[in-house]
């Protein structure tokens, strides 16, 4: 048989997103979604809005992006929306780095940014992780490039001090940082308000997590009217309409139920507190999160029979195989009905074993 794929591709490893199974009901621990269902206005923009489906969508996307821009007071100028946060960050790595300005990222961080670096052909310096798991800033103080920080980061949750990520931006007025907040709802500090000062500075956020609006797919990137005016020029040069009508609609009606939403990101930070102190009483060892995951190893069982034991048991939850976090699984915070859940197959799947 013929193959026509490339040279230029036919070795890219794709990123590999976790399992969306159909077979079977599971509590679904998996992908970091909400489990709470998008607020009733988005609900009744959505069915408003397919009336419309015959025209093309917006390309400027100006309902959300106005919405957005005055949620974080920002102009609309300084604004992008993306089909997912993962559209922006894949223009974001074709736009700021090439062979003089490689992608600078932990080795232990967002599955996405190596392969966004290998699809661009782009090189890109994997910095490590400290052994506690953390970033430390004074690592990247030297090296030349584009740095890509998601905070917090994932899968351990971790996240970095505004303080300390304005530090760098003072120190290296020189080079580009983007900053992956999907998960920063969740306790810890946003950078978005230093876009303002700093033009070295591109925030990403998306409307996946805190905002229950995964299968909607919208992402935003927030930063200077030049930064914009350059993903831009990538999302016209592939796909103007990178917005559909109903997800513009959406995001533009969450962001006026923004009330419904951080109550929801309240409930999981305390099922998440609620959730890490049990798992430590289980003997777990957990990461600080700041997120919507936990991020726990246990050491009477590893990371992947313990993600293989809990999906017999109907309970998905994530394994990464990569060597330093292998021991670990990465545990969705649903509600406490799931969490209970999940701790109580948890405890059963100890006790076959003692
Ligand atoms: N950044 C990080 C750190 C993520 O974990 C995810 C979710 N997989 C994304 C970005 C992308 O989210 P989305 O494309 O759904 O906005």
């Amino acid at each position: 048989m013929s193959r026509f794929f490339t040279e230029r591709f036919a070795s890219l490893t794709p990123y590999t997103p976790g399992e969306q199974p159909q077979d079977r009901k599971y509590v679904k621990l998996n992908t970091n979604e909400s489990p709470f269902p998008p607020s009733p206005g988005v609900l009744a923009a959505i069915q408003e809005e397919a009336g419309r489906l015959q025209l093309y969508s917006d390309p400027e996307s100006r309902l959300v992006v106005k919405a957005i821009a005055d949620r974080y007071g920002v102009k609309p100028s300084e604004v992008i929306v993306g089909n997912g946060s993962d559209e922006l960050l894949y223009f974001a790595f074709m736009a700021f780095c090439d062979e003089k300005n490689p992608a600078l990222f932990p080795d232990i961080t967002y599955g996405f940014y190596p392969v966004y670096s290998e699809v661009n052909r782009i090189p890109y310096v994997e910095v490590p992780l400290h052994e506690d798991l953390t970033v430390v800033l004074e690592d990247y103080e030297k090296l030349n490039g584009t740095v890509f920080l998601a905070n917090p980061n994932a899968p351990t949750g971790i996240a970095l001090s505004a303080a300390a990520i304005e530090n760098m931006l003072r120190s290296r007025p020189d080079r580009l940082h983007v900053v992956d907040e999907a998960y920063v709802d969740f306790g810890a500090e946003s950078v978005l308000p230093l876009t303002k000062q700093y033009g070295n500075l591109l925030v990403i956020q998306t409307f996946s997590k805190s905002r229950s609006l995964a299968g909607a797919r919208l992402g935003f990137a927030i930063g200077s009217e030049e930064q914009i005016r350059d993903l831009n020029t990538l999302k016209y040069s592939t796909n103007p309409y990178n917005v559909n009508r109903l997800t513009c609609a959406a995001g533009a009606a969450a962001i006026a139920e923004d009330e419904y939403y951080r109550e929801n990101a309240l409930q999981i930070i305390e099922n998440r507190t609620w959730a890490r102190e049990k798992l430590i009483q289980l003997g777990f060892e957990v990461t600080d999160s700041r997120s919507n995951f936990l991020f726990a190893r246990s050491n009477r069982i590893s990371g992947n029979d313990l993600y293989l034991r809990l999906k017999e048991r109907g309970v998905l939850v994530r394994h990464f195989g990569k060597e330093r976090i292998a021991d670990y699984v990465r545990i969705t915070v649903g509600t406490r009905d799931q969490m209970e859940r999940l701790l109580s197959e948890i405890r059963m799947i100890f006790s076959a074993e003692s």
